[in-house]
């Protein structure tokens, strides 16, 4: 098990990538907000099929939180995230400080359209995905990696990021990784240890009831009253619902059943709130 060096400025997250580079060998990153679990870690496993080195970002970005989100309170385990990667066989660790990605000067916010106005997440968190594209462009112009792996789990994020990377000419594949799940199907998430005992128990409903409205989608039963059913049975389970909704998994927009498309979820209960997401039958694969 090789140590990964911890890089904490721009200038040596640089140096590091330039030495690469000299010797023609190809990079992916992995960014992560750390407080990693397993879903992290497979990330980094397609990045070390399709690059030579794989860097993991850990950084809590303050602009993808609103003022009443939980910016203070998330997570952080930076030596336990270590060791994660670490026994990965990952590269390097770039985890900045507020300070070196938002200087005292800062003043540059990326504004989106498309699949960042979709009225799922941002109908919710409205200024999360600009603070998301800002932070994710960044990263992204800092290391200007060959790929970068992000997970599917958050669906409409990675839609806003392909999006941003084609629009800015970013010369750098984005790949999708799969949603990994607990063995009773919840999401992993770093949000899952607020979860209380009893909010745990109920958890795993919202992935229940996204594959049975996708099952019923596909064996083409009416959409609506597969939504309806399914946003009762959430409610009824002591969540608060945010949306539940069918959409085409490209655009985020209405779905039809001979493109492929998404079932996407977000619900509260107690403190937490949960997102989670499955495909379709039908249609290309995205
Ligand atoms: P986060 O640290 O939660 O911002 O997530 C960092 C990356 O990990 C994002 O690309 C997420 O979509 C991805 N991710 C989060 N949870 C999972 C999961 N359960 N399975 C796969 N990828 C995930």
């Amino acid at each position: 098990m090789s140590e990964p060096v911890v890089l904490n400025t721009i200038a040596e997250l640089r140096r590091h990538l330039t030495q690469w580079r000299a010797r023609r060998q190809t990079v992916a990153l992995v960014p992560t907000m750390g407080a990693l679990h397993d879903g992290h870690i497979s990330l980094g496993r397609i990045a070390q099929q399709r690059a030579d080195h794989v860097v993991y970002t850990i950084f809590v970005n303050p602009t993808q939180f609103a003022p009443t989100e939980d910016l203070s309170a998330y997570p952080r385990t930076f030596e336990a995230d270590r060791a994660k990667i670490a026994a990965l066989g990952a590269d390097a660790i770039f985890a900045p400080t507020p300070d070196v990605m938002y200087p005292a000067a800062f003043a540059t916010t990326i504004s989106l359209t498309g699949p960042a106005i979709a009225d799922l997440e941002d109908r919710f968190r409205p200024t999360h995905f600009a603070g998301v594209a800002t932070i994710v462009a960044k990263l992204l112009i800092q290391a200007m990696p060959d790929l970068a792996v992000f997970g599917e789990k958050d669906f409409q994020q990675l839609a806003v990021i392909r999006q941003l990377t084609q629009d800015l000419d970013l010369p750098i594949t984005i790949a999708g990784g799969p949603t990994l799940r607990e063995a009773d199907g919840l999401a992993m998430s770093s949000r899952n240890v607020y979860l209380s005992t009893e909010e745990r128990a109920i958890a795993p409903l919202l992935q229940r009831v996204l594959s049975e409205a996708a099952a019923a989608i596909t064996a083409g039963e009416d959409a609506q009253g597969a939504l309806t059913y399914g946003r009762d049975r959430i409610v009824q389970s002591g969540f608060t619902l945010d949306y539940l909704e069918w959409r085409d998994a490209l655009t985020l927009g209405a779905p039809s059943r001979d493109k492929a498309s998404r079932l996407l979820v977000a619900a509260r209960i107690g403190k937490t709130r949960l997102i989670d997401n499955v495909g379709v039958a039908g249609g290309e694969k995205v």
